[in-house]
């Protein structure tokens, strides 16, 4: 977890939505800081919109045990207003991206900003970006990709670099190979279905909801499952179950996601949203040479390289677009896992 000195690189100014009591998105408020000039080596962006994830819940719910006030939200667009960064000038369009580190470490100078003993994520171990102005480390800018909205733009980076990480680096997942991932509707899930489809791999998905399966097929999917007992229709699908599993869920899915496993297969998780704990069949495990990955975010390389896929086409699912003001609804929509890809914050400039 960043130190002090990580935490304040970050600053969010004007309107903001503030975790301020572990009381669910009521806890959550429109409150109003100072603005200020940005210091040397920080951009200053007027946002025009962010995104919540479930990391946003649990800081709300107090299950992070990070002390508020807190500006909540990682993902963020918008236009630099003031430079303190010779990169960056007044009108750019920008991203940001929302991995946290001290950029100086070893491992960041091996570009392993994940593994820096200051890691952390924008929103959860610093403010974040739901809020009028950020004025953040000028090297977690990035151009915003062309031919997105700001709600697009807004909606991509904490899903799609985390399910980047996960399937190129981690999983290693080729084209002729299968994925199967499950819980499809959490916006990690969606963005897994199409980078996956991106990269040309067949795409089998899981989902307790007929209508994210239905989704998940519309956005390229091959087929859909419900997930009760999944891996019997995996197994149905497919010579001998697929060669990487998409993991986020955790304990009420790793049973059935080993089940699901080719030979020599590997499942890579990023989140465990049923629970901490989770039992593994060892044998299972060993006997079918298969691996289990962790992975959390992403390197500003990776970030980079999602860029370039996003130019080709990517392009992330906005399930619903609240006003800033509203921050409530939009975590309530979360909580109660209605959505389809992301749930947007919108900035009025
Ligand atoms: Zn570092």
């Amino acid at each position: 977890m960043p130190d002090d000195a990580v935490n304040k690189a970050v600053l969010s100014q004007g309107r903001a939505a503030v975790y301020e009591e572990p009381a669910g998105p009521s806890g959550v408020r429109i409150r109003v800081r100072p603005r200020t000039k940005p210091a040397p080596g920080s951009v200053a962006i007027a946002i025009r919109a962010a995104s919540i994830n479930h990391l946003d819940l649990w800081l709300a719910h107090g299950a992070q045990r990070i002390p508020p006030p807190r500006v909540i939200a990682a993902d963020g667009a918008g236009v630099v207003l003031d430079s303190g960064d010779p990169a960056w000038k007044a009108g750019d369009e920008v991203v940001i991206f929302p991995t946290l580190c001290d950029w100086e470490c070893e491992w960041c100078r091996a570009g392993e900003n994940v593994r820096c003993p200051r890691f952390g994520v924008l929103g959860e171990h610093s403010d974040g970006t739901a809020c009028e102005l950020i004025h953040i480390d000028a090297r977690n800018v990035f151009r915003k990709p062309n031919g997105l909205s700001w709600e697009e733009a807004a909606a991509f980076p904490l899903t799609f670099l985390t399910a980047w990480r996960m399937l190129t680096t981690r999983a290693q997942l080729r084209a002729d190979e299968t994925v199967l991932v499950v819980g499809a509707g959490a916006g990690v899930a969606v963005a897994a279905i199409q980078i996956a489809r991106h990269i040309g791999a067949r795409v089998l998905v899981t989902s307790r909801s007929e209508a994210k399966q239905k989704r998940a097929l519309e956005l390229g999917a091959d087929a859909a499952f419900d997930s009760a007992g999944f891996s019997k229709a995996v197994r149905e699908a497919t010579r001998d179950g697929v060669e990487v599993v998409f993991e986020h869920v955790g304990p009420a899915t790793l049973e059935e996601s080993m089940r699901s496993l080719a030979m020599g297969g590997r499942i890579v998780t990023c989140g465990s949203t049923s629970g901490v704990k989770a039992e593994v069949s060892m044998p299972r495990l060993f006997f079918r040479q298969a691996g289990l990955l962790g992975s959390t975010m992403g390197n500003a390389s990776e970030f980079e390289a999602l860029l370039t896929a996003v130019d080709r086409g990517l392009r992330p699912v906005v399930d619903s677009v609240y006003p800033l003001e509203d921050v409530q609804a939009a975590l309530t929509r979360l909580d109660a896992a209605e959505q389809f890809g992301k749930v947007v914050l919108s900035v009025a400039s």
